[in-house]
């Protein structure tokens, strides 16, 4: 395995200054790139620690006991991720997804919460506001994040066999938990709730149909992922992927499937139904069937870079600007003047970059972006 790690150059050090245009960018929350994709999604990473180490994301060669994390005074303080958050809004964002690292483990998070959820869209709607969590701490704050305003959660399960989901976690945490977790959630109202694995051939494949047995007809939503070259820490190779068509196949062979149309534009997963009735699952084909056409998405740091998409090399600092003079109409401007100028689609080229490209050798981490 180690044999396989590249040495990890630190992204997080190189960043784009943002700079407020010399004129002002109105906030109409009619943005659009410069292929015409609106701004709706906002993830906000609040922390780049994790209490886990899956492999495909921190593994521990790397994010060992030396590794340097971000300083505490680097992280954007509640107020600072609210301001920001705001801006984004005006500009069009209806959704803001919460995630790290492991979110739960920032401090008083329901405060931040709290914050966001008094937001309202251009249309006066409240946002759409969740989390990813790995479920670790759900049980001890469920109840908290509902009273505090967030409305559902999404949970990283990898697998149901506990030695599986032990390896992948490789902290030896048990499956229980995550599911005790899961049902705290649902307890607490956070629902719908979804699922996400992470499916890697040959590591936790196996796991597919007890995964979809075991949450049919249950509420909640499983989603497949295919394992992305997100990073340059996982030593990612194309044989690992498990494609979505084949993820589909296998379940549909024993629970038969009917596809589903999206339910928003933009969604990343692809809807597919149980014949019988009892639910549905989805799978993201980030790798076999690039989405980039309608992609929406923006992504804010945990120490404020704004990343256009989840391949970027470097981020634009907006911290910089609000430790620094901006007011909210150039914070506004600026982040206008840099989602006009978004051109980025790389799922759509990685089949025809080198391969030096397509093993992410400069990339930010996910830990560090949030998924
Ligand atoms: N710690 C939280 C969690 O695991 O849900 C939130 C952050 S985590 C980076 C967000 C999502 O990214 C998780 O669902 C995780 O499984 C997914 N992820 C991380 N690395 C990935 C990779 N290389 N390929 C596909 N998904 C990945
Ligand atoms: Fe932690 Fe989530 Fe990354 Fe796993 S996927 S190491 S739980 S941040
Ligand atoms: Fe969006 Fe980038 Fe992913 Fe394409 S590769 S869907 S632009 S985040």
């Amino acid at each position: 395995m180690s044999d396989r790690v590249i040495p990890l150059v630190d992204q997080r050090l190189s960043g784009l200054v943002a700079r407020v245009p010399e004129r002002a960018i109105p906030a109409t929350g009619l943005l659009g790139d410069t292929l015409g994709r609106p701004l709706r999604d906002l993830r906000i990473s609040v922390t780049d620690r994790c209490n886990f180490r899956c492999s495909y994301c921190m593994p521990k060669s790397i994010f060992d006991k030396d590794y340097q994390y971000l300083p505490h005074s680097d992280l954007l303080s509640f107020e600072e991720i609210t301001r920001i958050a705001r801006q984004f809004v005006a500009h069009g964002v209806q959704k803001i997804r919460l995630t790290g690292g492991e979110p739960l483990l920032r401090k008083h998070l329901e405060i931040l919460i709290e914050q966001l959820s008094a937001l309202r869209t251009t249309e006066d709607k409240p946002l759409d506001i969740t989390l990813t969590t790995n479920g670790s701490l759900l049980r001890k704050k469920a109840a908290a994040l509902k009273a505090a305003g967030l409305q559902r959660v999404t949970v990283s399960l990898d697998g149901l066999d506990d030695a599986v989901f032990r390896a992948m976690n490789d902290v030896d945490f048990p499956v229980a938990d995550v599911l005790d977790g899961i049902a705290a959630a649902q307890d607490a109202g956070l629902g719908p709730i979804k699922v996400n694995m992470v499916v890697k051939r040959g590591t936790n494949e196996d796991q597919i149909l007890p995964m979809a047995r075991h949450f049919k007809g249950s509420g909640v939503t499983l989603r497949f992922i295919e394992y992305m070259d997100v990073g340059a820490t996982n030593g990612w190779r194309m044989d690992e992927v498990l494609p979505s068509a084949e993820v589909v196949q296998r379940i549909h062979a024993e629970l038969p499937l009917v596809q589903l149309d999206p339910s928003a534009p933009g969604e990343t997963a692809e809807r597919w139904g149980y014949a019988d009735g009892t639910g549905e699952i989805g799978v993201i084909s980030s790798v076999t069937q690039a989405f980039c056409s309608d992609c929406n998405r923006a992504r804010l740091s945990t120490e404020g870079k704004l990343y256009l998409c989840l391949f970027a090399s470097q981020g634009h600092d907006l911290r910089a600007l609000v430790r620094g003079q901006a007011n909210d109409e150039q914070l506004a401007s600026a982040i206008g003047q840099i989602w006009q100028g978004r051109d980025d689609r790389y799922s759509e080229f990685r089949a025809s970059l080198p391969p030096d490209a397509s093993t992410g050798g400069r990339r930010v981490e996910m830990s560090y972006i949030g998924g």
